[in-house]
């Protein structure tokens, strides 16, 4: 299955705050887990939790792609094609470019 636009265009973010849904901190709420906006960098909860702040958070800006920020989770869910991709998969093609060239010189040197 091809992936759609959303994550062929993906470049790495900054999260806003590693504490927590950064809603959830502010109005003293709980949350189950955090999804970590691709396009801005936007922390919020997960579906499971009360608020749902990352599905408020796409419905108010239109920034299609989360990713998981649960510790060892790789997936990403993009909300407007509602499709899924793992991390590697998104971003492995432009890291694999870089890693050829210094293989290049090296066997050239021998
Ligand atoms: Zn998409
Ligand atoms: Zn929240
Ligand atoms: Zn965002």
């Amino acid at each position: 299955m091809a992936l759609c636009k959303d994550f062929r265009t993906l470049s790495p973010v900054t999260p806003h705050t590693t504490e927590g849904c950064e809603e959830c901190l502010k109005s003293g709420d709980d949350w189950m887990h955090l999804r970590l906006c691709l396009a801005c960098g936007h922390v919020g909860c997960c579906d499971d939790s009360p608020n749902k702040h990352a599905t408020q958070h796409y419905h108010q800006t239109k920034h299609p792609v989360i990713q998981s920020f649960e510790p060892g989770e790789t997936w990403l869910w993009c909300y407007a094609h509602n499709q899924m991709a793992d991390f590697n998969t998104a971003f492995g093609s432009s890291s694999r470019v870089l890693t050829d060239d210094p293989h290049q010189s090296f066997s050239s040197s021998l």
